[in-house]
């Protein structure tokens, strides 16, 4: 099926293996609990010596078919869904890493992912956080214990686009394991596989999911590691193909452990809205391309960070690397011009927290996302207080230039 099309091949994933009644997709298995007709069958799904379900905190047929699809669209080996975006990374770190490990980071990061990273921190695990749009410098940072490399593709908010593939060949020559939060950029128009990625987060509540409805998040491995090398896959799971040994580990210390289980309805959500990402996301990035264009022109911005424009530090990457830009556009208002004072005046623009839905949404960032962060560390990171995140949805263009151009207006 992978010879298909990305969306021919996620329309019809459901239908490779027979699905009760003829029914087109996958139904939503509520049961928590999973009954066998012997004990000794029990034993063999508990034992992973035979395939099957046995208690939903694990996974359900639902969750399941939702995986397969994810890990389709990425050409990844397998995959874990789970309860949200910040799940699959905090469940992923937690099952792979041991006090005295130490992580290199983009320090370009979702908020809360460098939250995280500071309490790993205070449980023994050292993180450095480096400027990855340079492979360079995360080399510079690595150390015989270093046991990962952290990045996001186009970074959320200032769209900083990481080094991918220089990253890539790194982890590659130093058997590092390479995850990529491919969250802002989708399957659709990247696959970390490409440039070496191990491990690929996508929080499935953005594009994937794309109508706001349902959170969910999932990890895919791409078969790429070796996880013979991996110091910390514990005895129990270094059994059969060594490529599952990673996965294994993440869906047992992981998911199973930790219980941040992705419900059935959720992954009923997202598995459908999933059979529409490419559409979507061929609007999202030609409205954001229009959006940062007219933002860029106008006299009361005095910058914009999109890596569709020729001004973006890192638009040739992105061109190289990816089939679009995205729909995360941020952008700086001139001195005098208040950020709430234009937030206020858009009519159809809501202010809303997160990314990747279906209507553009806009948020301040400082004092909401990177608040806990402080003035200084936003500095650092080269967040100005009057810096606006912007998510474009898939409205008609037209509609979008003029609830801006009226919110712009004195
Ligand atoms: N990764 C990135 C890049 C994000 O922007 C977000 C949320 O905004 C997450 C992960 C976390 O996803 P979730 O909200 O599903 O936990």
């Amino acid at each position: 099926m992978n010879k298909r099309g990305f969306t021919t091949t996620t329309l019809h994933c459901d239908r490779a293996k027979p699905i009760e009644h003829g029914a087109t997709h996958k139904p939503v298995h509520n049961s928590a609990a999973f009954g066998f007709a012997s004990a000794h069958d029990l034993v063999k799904v508990f034992q992973g010596e035979q395939a099957g379900f046995v208690y939903g905190r694990q996974g359900t047929p639902t969750s399941a078919a939702l995986e397969e699809k994810v890990t389709r669209m990425e050409q990844g080996f397998l995959t874990v869904a789970f309860s949200s975006g910040m799940a699959a990374i905090s469940a992923t770190l937690f099952a792979l890493l041991r006090a005295g490990d130490h992580i290199v980071s983009s320090s370009f990061l979702f908020g809360n992912t460098t939250s995280l990273f500071e309490t790993f921190g205070r449980m023994g695990i050292e993180v450095s956080f480096v400027d990855a749009t340079e492979a360079a410098n995360v080399e510079a940072a690595l150390r015989p214990e270093t046991r990962l490399v952290f990045v996001e593709t186009i970074a959320n908010p200032r769209t900083q686009v990481t080094d991918l593939a220089g990253i890539g060949e790194l982890c590659r020559s130093r058997g590092v394991v390479y995850v990529v939060d491919n969250t802002v950029t989708s399957p659709y128009l990247f696959r970390p596989r490409d440039v070496g990625a191990s491990l690929v987060v996508n929080s499935l509540t953005k594009y994937i999911g794309g109508h706001g409805n349902a959170l969910g998040g999932a990890l895919t491995d791409t078969g790429l590691f070796d996880w013979t090398r991996y110091p910390n896959i514990s005895e129990l799971y270094r059994k059969g193909d060594p490529r599952t040994w990673g996965i294994v580990q993440i869906r047992k210390k992981g998911l199973r452990d930790a219980g941040a289980t992705l419900s059935p309805e959720a992954a009923h959500h997202l598995a459908i809205g999933a059979e529409t990402l490419a559409l979507r996301m061929a609007r999202t990035c030609s409205n954001a391309q229009a959006l940062a264009e007219f933002l860029a022109a106008h006299p009361k911005v005095a910058k914009v960070y999109y890596p569709g424009l020729e001004s973006h530090p890192q638009y040739a990457r992105a061109k190289a690397l990816f089939g679009g830009n995205s729909g995360i556009l941020s952008f700086e208002l001139v001195d005098g011009v208040d950020c709430f004072d234009v937030l206020g005046k858009l009519e159809l623009v809501i202010s809303s927290t997160n990314l990747g839905d279906n209507r553009t949404l806009a948020i301040p960032v400082a004092p909401t996302i990177y608040f806990e962060l402080g003035p200084e560390r936003r500095a650092s990171l080269g967040i100005a207080e009057s810096l606006i995140r912007i998510s474009v949805g898939i409205e008609d263009v037209e509609d979008l230039l003029a609830d801006f151009g009226r919110a712009l207006e004195d």
